[in-house]
């Protein structure tokens, strides 16, 4: 694999990456914070790369309506359509962190009107995303966890063992939808504790002791 997990500017990192392939209510706390049934088949939708922005540093959001949720993102290095749970184990190219930027108000009105999700979680800039630890950094991705503050304050904190569809049965389970491609990205699903973001939000990430990165909502 030749698939480059560092990137010298912002324009270099979302020219690298592809579309976001997304998982909703991965976890049992997080779906019952709002309230939602706990589904019995991972509910999927699609980011576009129009969406991807760098995290490092700040990263722009919508000046009102905007929920943080703190999620692993998984970089896909190999093509994978239709994909065994051995062959997903085998394209995984590395971690990093993402912001699955919601725009919540409008996702429940949308809901509620069983109107599709895209313009409230797909709009421009509503995927910022870390750089990239190449995956033989990590030992098992069943036992990750991952953290966000905000402002200082302890905010998320997720163990990837609470996941309800761990990352590479969910993985291999989008691919049979999906195909897909080096520079694909899965998001997979945030823990209880999101929240609004203000702009001038201070956040701090942390996954294992391999990456930790601050940046600022502006
Ligand atoms: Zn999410």
């Amino acid at each position: 694999m030749t698939y480059k997990i560092k990137f010298t500017d912002a324009t270099e990192f979302n020219q690298a990456l592809g579309k976001i392939v997304c998982v909703g209510r991965n976890y049992a706390e997080h779906a019952k914070e709002l309230n939602n049934p706990i589904p019995t088949e991972p509910i999927l939708f699609i980011k576009p790369e129009s969406s991807v922005v760098s995290l490092n540093g700040a990263f722009a959001i919508p000046a009102t309506d905007c929920h943080y949720e703190c999620e692993i993102a998984v970089l896909i290095g190999e093509t994978l359509s239709s994909a065994s749970e051995d062959q997903v184990s085998r394209a995984i190219f590395g971690l990093g962190l993402a912001l699955d930027l919601t725009r919540r108000e409008l996702q429940s009105k949308l809901k509620q009107k069983a109107h599709p999700w895209e313009i409230a979680k797909s709009f421009d800039g509503a995927c910022p995303l870390s750089d990239f630890v190449p995956i033989a950094e990590f030992s098992d991705l069943t036992a990750l966890s991952f953290s966000l503050h905000i402002n200082d304050a302890l905010k998320q904190s997720g163990e990837s063992a609470d996941m309800l569809n761990p990352i590479i049965p969910l993985i291999a389970h989008m691919s049979q939808f999906f195909t897909l491609k080096p520079g694909d990205v899965i998001l997979t699903g945030t823990p209880k504790g999101v929240g609004q973001l203000h702009k001038g939000d201070k956040l701090k990430f942390g996954l294992m002791d391999k990456l930790s990165l601050q940046s600022v909502a502006v």
